[in-house]
């Protein structure tokens, strides 16, 4: 993933000063990342106010970004926290080590969602059926569907 440097350049109406960690999660959700850094980016430089990454990290098997809003119009804030829902949905249905198709993983230990042979290498068996995510399309919540999902479609297993 790339530098915090890197990425404070890339979104300029973003801050990344409290990510004291870097990115704490594999390569393999880098898309992930920066379909929702860049939806961020854009809704705040369209709407105005500061948005404040805090934390971005793997947590049971899915992706987890925190964030603060400051000044941001209601508006944005949709905006943003819409594409947030979607980036935890996605990170269900994505390797997180290589970016190729995945699924819920357990190997007794740990939750993780990784590709046939990242699975194999954690010793690890799929949970069925995973997560039912849901997301927020034009105000309305509904349940994600990775199958409808252009940036899942196009991935290799
Ligand atoms: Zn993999």
């Amino acid at each position: 993933m790339d530098k915090i440097s890197e990425l404070a350049e890339r979104y300029p109406h973003l801050t990344f000063g409290n990510l004291r960690f870097g990115i704490e999660c594999g390569d393999g959700w880098a898309d992930i990342i920066h379909a929702f850094l860049a939806t961020a980016e854009e809704v705040t430089a369209a709407g105005g106010g500061t948005l404040h990454l805090l934390q971005i990290k793997e947590k049971m098997g899915g992706l987890r970004i925190y964030y603060r809003m400051a000044d941001t119009p209601q508006k944005s804030w949709m905006g943003i926290d819409e594409a947030y829902y979607l980036a935890e949905a996605r990170s269900f249905h994505v390797c997180e080590h290589c970016g190729r198709l995945g699924l819920l993983t357990y190997n007794g230990l740990l939750y993780a969602t990784r590709c046939a042979e990242h699975a194999a290498e954690l010793e690890a068996e799929l949970v069925s059926p995973g997560p039912c995510m849901k997301i927020v399309v034009a105000g309305a919540v509904e349940p994600y569907d990775p199958d409808a999902d252009p940036f899942i479609s196009t991935l290799s297993d």
